[in-house]
């Protein structure tokens, strides 16, 4: 991908860095991953505090920059790879001990680059990311103002705002404001299921239509008749006229299970469309 492209918009403000540096709070024999290390502008800081320091960078100059400077420092570790398919599981600093990531991560990858690391089966710790401010909102976000996205992040972890960037922060300045967060990363999944890709098919469903009642935005996500999804949602004991963004984690634990128990009602969007087509064409009785 040409680096224009990487979301590179280098650091420059020093109160920031450290902000985001004593948010990391490292000491001496923490293992830390900084992922797009790019020109550097929280790595020396990073090796200054940290026992072990991997470097994830993606763009091949800056990777090769950075593994040029830090040649002679064998706890620092530089691979030019993708962090969003990065295995965390299969690297032998991070099976071998505990690790923190820090990173201003770029836009276009923040959410799936995040997700790695959170659903991984060696999660960090603690995950200190600068993200665009809107995205922060949304995976910090509490119930009334929840999305796909809040939970997401939130059944894997807690959120926990740390300081705000205007563009002026960065050079070149993006177009957005950006916001440093904290995630501790949980035991454990904080709801639980059998597995994440049946969750998230309710869990899609439920947002599918974030505007409408959660019972309607069911309907149109699992594509079941509207009378069954409002008996699903009676069932929960949840007010009909719930929106999907008012509900908690312990409020989707309690959807889930009433969805199974009804035996995940579900069709297959295809055969919706091909029953439509096929009552279309249909002469009227
Ligand atoms: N950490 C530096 C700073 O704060 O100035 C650079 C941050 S810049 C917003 C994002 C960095 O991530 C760039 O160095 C970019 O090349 C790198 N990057 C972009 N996509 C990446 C990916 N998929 N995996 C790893 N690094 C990536």
């Amino acid at each position: 991908m040409p680096p224009q492209r990487l979301g590179q918009h280098f650091l420059v403000d020093v109160s920031v860095i450290n902000t985001i540096i004593e948010a990391a709070d490292l000491c001496s024999n923490d293992t830390v991953v900084e992922i797009g290390p790019g020109r550097g502008a929280l790595t020396d800081r990073l090796v200054e505090d940290a026992g072990r320091v991997l470097l994830l960078e993606y763009d091949t100059d800056l990777a090769d920059r950075l593994a040029f400077k830090y040649e002679s420092n064998s706890n620092v570790r530089v691979l030019n790879v993708d962090a969003r398919e990065f295995g965390s599981d299969l690297d032998p600093w991070l099976v071998d001990s505990d690790y923190k990531v820090v990173a201003n991560l770029p836009y276009y990858a923040a959410n799936p680059i995040t997700r790695n690391f959170l659903e991984s089966s060696r999660k960090p710790v603690s995950m200190v990311i600068m993200v665009q401010r809107e995205v922060a909102n949304d995976m910090a976000a509490r119930p009334g103002d929840m999305s796909l996205l809040s939970l997401a992040i939130q059944i894997y972890s807690s959120a926990e705002h740390v300081v705000d960037a205007p563009p002026e922060c960065f050079k070149p300045p993006p177009k957005v404001h950006s916001s440093v967060l904290k995630l501790t990363p949980s035991d454990g999944v904080r709801i639980s299921f059998e597995n994440a890709e049946d969750f998230f098919q309710l869990a899609r469903s439920g947002f599918k239509s974030p505007r409408k009642q959660l019972h309607n935005s069911l309907s149109d996500g699992l594509f079941i008749p509207v009378e069954n999804a409002r008996s699903l949602v009676e069932q929960t004991g949840f007010e009909t006229s719930r929106r999907p963004a008012t509900l908690s984690l312990d409020d989707w634990q309690v959807l889930y299970d009433v969805w199974v128990k009804a035996g995940r009602p579900a069709q297959v969007p295809g055969s919706v469309r091909r029953k439509r087509q096929k009552n279309r064409a249909e002469p009227p009785q």
